[in-house]
This record gives C-alpha cells, structure tokens and sequence, in this order.
C-alpha cells in the first residue's frame, strides 16, 4: 500500500493488521551487536511504517511480525527456555535500536520483554523458597513456550489513573475461586490493546499485602477494550482502556510467586527505567534526521549545504548532541552498574538518568524543529511526528519527571 505522499519518496508501508508470518527460531548465540545489527537491518522497513502508523493511529504490526520472524520476541525469554537470553542492559541497546526507527514499536516491545525480565532475569535474583521456585520454574516454562513457539504477546496494564498521582495501591480486583482468580478493575492506557495475546495486570487479592501480577489471556470471557485513541504522540501504541469484569485467570497464568512482584518493585526497581531506551533511541532518531537534513541529503527535503554550513546551526546541532551523548552515559552507566536492593544515592542517580533521558528526548527535537527549520516540520517529514512521540516520555508512571523531582528533591534533605 501506497501512503503519505511524500515529496520524492513513495512508501510502501507492507503493513498488515495482524500477525502473519512464522515465529522465527530464536538464536541464542547472538551477541550484543548482533543483536542490534539486526534491529538496524530491519530499521529503514520501521520508518517507513511509522508513517502509517502515525497517521491511522494503529498496531505496527509489520514491525511485531519482522520481529517474531527474526526470533525477536525471545529476546528477553532465557537460553534454557528455548530464548535468545538477552540481559537487561543487551535489552537496552536493542531497545535504543528500535526507538531510533520507530518509537511506538520500541514503546510496546518494551511493554511485552518487561514482563519476559520480571519472570525471567528479575525473578532469578529474588529470594524465593524452594517450593516457590520449584512452582515458578513450572509456570513460566509455558509462559515462556507460549512466547517461543506461539509467537504470543505479552502487554503490561498497569495504570488505573484512580487518582491524581496514583502510585500505590490498585484497584483491580482478584477474586480466588476454584482454579484460579476472576480479576475485575480498569487499566488506562492499556498499550497493545486489541493486538497483545496476554494483558498482564497488577491487582490484589482482598485482605493481602501485596500485589500479584496475573497474566489475563485476551481470550477470555469478560476482557473489553473501550474507549477512542486519538493521542499526541506514540499512536502506533494503541493504548485504550482495558476493562475486565469477572476475566478468569488459571492458577498456572500468574506471572511470578505470589509476593515477588512487591519484592522485584522493591529490590531491583531498575526495571521501572525499561521505557527509558525507547526514547533515548527517539532521541538519535532525530539527530539522525537533522545531519542528514543539513547536509541537503534527506528524501523529500530541501538540498545543499549551506544550512550545515552555517556556525549557528552547528552550534544548535552541538547542543542536541551533548545533550544526547548525557542521556546515554547516564542511562547506561546506570542500568550497566545496577544491583539488587540499591542505596539512595544509587536510585537518586537512576531516577535523574530517566528524568534526563526522558526530557532531553523532548528537548532535541525542540532544538531540531529550531535547527532545521520552517520546511523540516511540515507533516511529511518524521521530525514532526518525531517532535510529538518524544513529548510522552516525561509522562510515564511510575517514574515520571515529575515524580523524578520530587523523589531527588526529598533526597538527602532529611536523612540523620
Ligand atoms: C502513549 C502511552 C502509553 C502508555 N502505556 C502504558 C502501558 O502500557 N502500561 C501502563 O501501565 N501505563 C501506560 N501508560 C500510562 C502512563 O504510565 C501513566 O500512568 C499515565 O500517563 C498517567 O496519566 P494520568 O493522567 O493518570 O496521570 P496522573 O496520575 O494524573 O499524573 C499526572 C502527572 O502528575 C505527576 N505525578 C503523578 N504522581 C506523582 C507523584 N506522586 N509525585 C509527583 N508527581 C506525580 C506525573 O508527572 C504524571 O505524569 C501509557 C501512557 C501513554 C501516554
């Protein structure tokens, strides 16, 4: 299919509304720079779709299917499972990778691996009796199966918007029955709605101190997808309103022991910064855009060299670059660094990395659209799409910029 007339391009954006294709082997001998070689093989294919998926506001689902294809959605799953077994920090780059190309993609490829690293990576490192781990290793070898041989998507509602600010505490509902749980509630902004093959939800059993997350297949009686999806920016995440009522969730589908979600939260909240890579790779994205469309060399966009000769323009093009170049040390110096049950100084620096990572990401692209100029924000360039998916980052619970500043502004201040 032929869309968005883009002056001296055609693109076929080869997307379909499903998934379709094989689910690929996953190799788990690959390196690091494999890894991301391939993403970068599979990049130019992902701008050309954001268009699409832009403008419809729609699940790019020929991206999820490339991945699927090339064993991507094993990423995160490990080796023994039958997974590539990349690390969180491999995850990372592979993530910085696809945000480069395509935000929304990276956006909801990190909600499906967080959940393959909460039961995975994260749980390896959680103290656990040994009848817990003898009981998770049995659920999440199918979970995992599912996602190895299937080719299924895992999503990860979390947010309720109950209140201004909610971060404690959920609303959803487990109710124990015979089997298993009927889970009642409501997740906003429920990325991959309508495309994930499980909604993996927070939620309480009534009378218990902790959370459980269960694993909510899309199949199931009393799941509902509500509400238009009409946003600024990373339409492509279709994050509508997931309403369950009475959705029965077998035993066998939590994702971790009852408890650990708490003690992963608690101990290695370094999974909270998964997002993070998303938008620094948005954030190269747009440096990508605006060196080529200095030097007169972007498709569709005005020639010659002359606005990459001019020392005020470099001088808007140092300043993207510095402030990339501090989002990434920060983001990978943390997450590369990172260990169980972290001092305040360690989170003080992980929630200054997000909060950096994340407002730069907005930062650039304003500096871009001031850089490049009246031409480069028309509509038929990505800068302008680019321009308002970098917007979002601050807004990502739990670890928004705002409750970033408020966290390092309390730190230090009160401790004996
Ligand atoms: C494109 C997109 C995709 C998303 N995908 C998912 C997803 O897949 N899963 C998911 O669980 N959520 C997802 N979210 C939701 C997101 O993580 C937030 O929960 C949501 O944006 C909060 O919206 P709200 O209006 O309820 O915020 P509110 O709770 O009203 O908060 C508004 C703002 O106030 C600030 N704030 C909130 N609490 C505090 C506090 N305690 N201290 C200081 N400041 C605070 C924050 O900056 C926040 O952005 C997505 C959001 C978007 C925009």
């Amino acid at each position: 299919m032929t869309v968005a007339p883009h002056e001296g391009s055609t693109i076929a954006t080869g997307s379909v509304s499903g998934p379709s294709g094989p689910v690929g082997k996953a190799d788990s001998t690959m390196t690091r720079e494999e890894m991301v070689r391939v993403i970068a093989e599979l990049g130019p294919k992902f701008e050309e779709r954001a268009v699409e998926v832009d403008r419809d506001a729609v699940f790019p689902w020929g991206n999820f299917n490339d991945l699927r294809e090339r064993g991507f959605l094993a990423l995160c799953v490990p080796k023994k499972f039958g997974g590539m077994g990349a690390s969180y920090t491999d995850y990372m780059r592979v993530s910085e990778e696809i945000g480069r190309h395509c935000g929304a993609t990276a956006l909801t490829f990190n909600m499906h691996n967080a959940t393959m690293l909460w039961a995975g990576e994260v749980s390896d490192l959680l103290d656990m009796t040994d009848e817990q781990r003898a009981q998770h290793e049995a659920r999440r070898a199918e979970m995992f199966r599912g996602v190895v041989e299937d080719g299924e998507i895992h999503s990860q509602p979390f947010s309720e918007g109950l209140n201004p600010g909610a971060l404690a505490g959920v609303g959803t509902i487990a109710t124990p029955v015979e089997g298993g749980f009927l889970v009642t509630g409501r997740k906003i902004f429920a990325s991959l709605s309508g495309a994930a093959s499980r909604y993996n939800v927070t939620c309480q059993v009534p009378g218990e101190e902790f959370l459980r997350l269960l694993s909510v297949r899309a199949t199931s009686d009393g799941v509902e997808i509500t509400d238009d999806w009409d946003p600024l920016g990373m339409r492509g995440t279709v994050s509508r309103t997931l309403i369950l009522k009475d959705a029965f969730v077998p035993y066998d589908d939590e994702v971790m022991p009852p408890g650990m979600y708490d003690q992963a939260a608690n101990r290695y909240p370094y999974l909270f910064m998964s997002l993070a890579p998303s938008y620094l790779g948005l954030t190269k994205g747009i440096l990508n855009f605006t060196k080529s469309y200095l030097r007169g060399e972007l498709a569709g966009a005005a020639k010659g060299t002359a606005r990459r000769d001019n020392p005020v323009k470099q001088m808007g093009w140092a300043e993207m670059n510095i402030k990339y170049e501090q989002s990434r040390a920060m983001l990978y110096s943390v997450v590369d660094s990172a260990t169980l049950d972290p001092t305040e100084d360690q989170m003080v620096t992980a929630w200054a990395a997000v909060y950096t990572t994340m407002e730069h990401a907005n930062a650039v692209a304003a500096i871009a659209v001031r850089v490049c100029g009246g031409q480069a924000m028309l509509k038929h360039l990505s800068l302008e799409r680019m321009y308002r998916d970098s917007r979002l980052g601050s807004l990502m619970l739990p670890w928004s910029a705002e409750v970033a500043l408020e966290r390092i502004g309390k730190a230090r201040l009160y401790d004996a």
